[in-house]
């Protein structure tokens, strides 16, 4: 083996935890006080201690947080053991229990999975057909009841509205018959399989010995019920988390999980980590004030290892324009003072002119070299997506490359996701989900009318739509054009289907499929500018080469598929792009940046207008909390007098958590007054000049 971690850079509890290795081990501590990296470490000492990697499964609450985990031990130790750890989320974990044994709940094994846009154009469908457009029911309310109600005890049974209720179940009823499970399925269908199958619960508790799970406090009943069946005796798991950093309440997150530990797992061996590594004593101070409002917490040391640091700065604009534009030119004058520890080396002149100047690959090369801060250095906090906007065009305007985190999603792009369909039907034609979204994409001739006709066929006879399409008394049923198309297709179908199974390459099956069949030559047809042309035309290529990555580590086309779905962030895609990064606080979990704006602290955005309506500011406050202690050496919050809401202006009030944060460790700013004086100063000295002017 390689060699091996370095555990003197550990303090003495977080040894302990990375030594504590049988039995269950519950870490409890605050933010930012290694939980993440002693559990890391852990598990380098679990594979160390020749344990063998197949054995290990940690949970990690994003595929991001996943990748950067097994990274990480792969750095430590023998990296070709690091890739044979399991490192996922709850959701792929079922996807893994589900593929292995769905067949015991009444599924065939290869199932598929539906993303929200496939479940929204379902429901769509049962809404028409229930006459829920009279009544104007949205498709996201019914999917959100639907959502609910499967996650709690009673099923669908609880919806009360009599419409909503026959919808959810015409809703489930056809994914059962189309084969295929959407995301609350995973879990729910995972935690059955385990629960009701003793062979399925044995076979995993043997399989995996040693189980980590990072981010506990935001695990919700069924994860904790699921963790339950994959634990074997003696419960040798790892759980971490911290109580105040639980942001998923409304997702049914239970922070009673991690309170009650020890109900589950009996005489664990409970560590606690108080020195906090990542931010100065300033940032620290505001946020453990700020946690002191919320009641029934656990009280908990946090200590600052970074003594003293910049004052936390609070900033008042009168506008979310102020704002935006405040934050870029300020991005861009910290960027100037230089890396961390590094403030003393000044750039050259030369440089200096060339910044100055802006723009453009000389800019970005003289910066390499002149020990300017990263632009990865920045992120910018936000309560919700649409507050983003405003931010981005900002950037955009002074030229500041930035990435979205956790906003749109790769596979929320349209052509990605017709992308992902055609190869979901090349691998595999019976699934029913995928095929009756391209069987009209691009418009070939089957149109609704026979659309419908062949789902309503397919469930009267039991078939799958594939089965259907291919049969001759199903051709007879609708027009004779239809009929043409349909052979057309499922010829094409059958043709590059065969290939694959064949050996052929997917990534060039793939291409060529998507240009015989119309596909690429219509949906550039369909864009209103170059712009939007490049910006599909890159989705697609961006698709090829993620397939052709995933393949070429040896993975299997239904793997990349399932990658892709249930990894919104795929891929590296995102990784590789450079620049600020602009992310929602609950995507920020987890993360650290050295330079941390955190906008719009107003009434009914932190804390969310809905919390207030529901009673959970406690939450919130949890969150602003979560979003202060991202930060490692500077933290500017802003709040502004009035927003752009759905193009109208609207007044804003501060947050009433300004009044709580630690003002001996806060520089309050109000922009527009300390620009009057500015101002005011300019004035003066156009005056005095045009004095001196006048007498000279
Ligand atoms: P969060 O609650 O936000 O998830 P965490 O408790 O998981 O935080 P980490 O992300 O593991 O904390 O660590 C925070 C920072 O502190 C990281 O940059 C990490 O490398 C650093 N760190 C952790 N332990 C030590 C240590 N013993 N010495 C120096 N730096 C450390
Ligand atoms: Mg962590």
């Amino acid at each position: 083996m390689a060699a091996g971690f370095d555990i003197s850079k550990l303090n003495a509890a977080q040894r302990e935890a990375v030594e504590a290795l049988d039995g269950p081990v519950l870490i409890l501590a605050g933010a930012g006080t290694g939980k993440t990296r002693t559990v890391t470490c852990r598990m380098a000492n679990l594979l160390q201690k020749g344990i063998s990697p197949e054995k290990i499964l940690a949970v990690t609450f994003t595929n991001k947080a996943a990748r950067e985990m097994q990274e990480r031990v792969a750095g430590m130790v023998d990296k070709k053991a690091a890739n044979k750890l399991t490192v996922c989320t709850f959701h792929s974990l079922c996807v893994r229990l589900l593929r292995n044994g769905i067949e015991r709940l009444g599924y065939k094994k290869n199932f598929s999975i539906c993303t929200p846009g496939d479940q929204t154009a379902l429901i769509k469908q049962f809404i028409v057909k229930r006459g829920g457009i009279r009544e104007k029911i949205k498709p996201g309310d019914v999917l959100a009841a639907i959502s609910r109600a499967k996650n709690s005890d009673k099923g669908l049974a609880s919806i009360e509205d009599d419409l909503y209720r026959t919808i959810a179940e015409d809703y489930t009823r056809e994914l059962q018959m189309r084969n295929a499970v959407d995301f609350d399925d995973l879990l729910l269908l995972g935690e059955k399989l385990l629960r009701e199958h003793s062979e399925e619960r044995a076979y995993w508790q043997e399989r995996f010995r040693y189980i980590t799970v990072d981010e506990f406090q935001d695990t919700n009943s069924l994860q904790m019920s699921l963790l339950k069946q994959m634990v074997g005796t003696p419960y040798n798991v790892c759980v971490v988390g911290d109580d105040d950093q639980s942001i998923y309440g409304w997702r049914g997150a239970e922070v009673a999980n991690i309170l009650q530990f020890e109900r589950f797992f009996p005489d664990p061996h409970v560590i606690r980590l108080e020195e906090n590594y990542r931010s100065t004593e300033a940032v620290l101070r505001v946020a453990n004030k700020l946690i002191k409002g919320n009641l029934g917490r656990r009280e908990k040391e946090l200590r600052p290892t970074i003594p003293g640091g910049a004052l936390v700065r609070l900033l008042s604009f009168t506008g979310d324009e102020a704002e935006a534009e405040w934050i870029a030119d300020e991005i861009k004058a910290i960027r100037r003072e230089g890396k961390r520890k590094k403030t003393e080396a000044k750039p050259d002149a030369a440089v200096m002119r060339l910044i100055g100047g802006g723009g453009g690959a000389a800019e970005e090369a003289a910066l390499a070299d002149a020990n300017l801060r990263a632009w990865e250095d920045f992120a910018i906090l936000f309560r919700t997506n649409t507050l983003i906007r405003k931010m981005e065009q900002v950037f955009r305007e002074k030229d500041i490359p930035y990435r979205l985190v956790g906003a749109q999603s790769f596979y929320d792009r349209r052509e990605v996701r017709d992308a992902l369909a055609y190869l979901q039907v090349i691998a595999d034609p019976n699934s029913d989900v995928a095929l009756l979204r391209i069987l009209n994409t691009p418009p070939r001739g089957i149109g609704e009318v026979a659309s419908l006709a062949l789902t309503d066929w397919s469930r009267e006879h039991e078939e799958t739509v594939w089965e259907s399409l291919n049969s001759e008394s199903f051709r007879a049923e609708v027009s004779k054009k239809a009929a043409t198309a349909i052979a057309g297709f499922c010829d094409e179908i059958q043709n590059v289907h065969d290939q694959l199974i064949g050996g052929h390459d997917a990534r060039d099956l793939l291409e060529g499929f998507l240009e015989t069949s119309g596909y690429v030559e219509w949906l550039m047809k369909n864009q209103k500018s170059d712009t939007e042309r490049d910006q599909r035309r890159q989705g697609l290529a961006d698709v090829y080469e993620s397939l052709e990555r995933t393949l070429g580590k040896g993975k299997s086309v239904q793997t990349y598929l399932e990658e892709s779905l249930l990894d919104p962030q795929k891929d590296d895609e995102l990784e590789k792009k450079q620049g600020v990064t602009l992310i929602t606080l609950h995507a920020a979990k987890g993360l650290e940046f050295p330079v941390v704006f955190l906008t719009g602290l107003e009434e009914g955005i932190l804390p969310h207008k809905r919390s207030i309506e529901e009673g959970t500011k406690d939450e919130e406050r949890r969150l602003l909390y979560v979003g202060i202690t991202r930060a490692q050496e500077r933290l500017m919050l802003t709040y502004c007098g009035k927003r752009v809401k759905w193009g109208e202006e609207v007044r804003s009030e501060p947050s009433c958590f300004i009044g709580e944060l630690d003002f001996d460790w806060i520089e309050e700013i109000d922009y527009e007054a300390m620009m009057q004086e500015e101002a005011n100063d300019d004035d003066l000295e156009d005056f005095f000049g045009g004095m001196r002017e006048m007498l000279g």
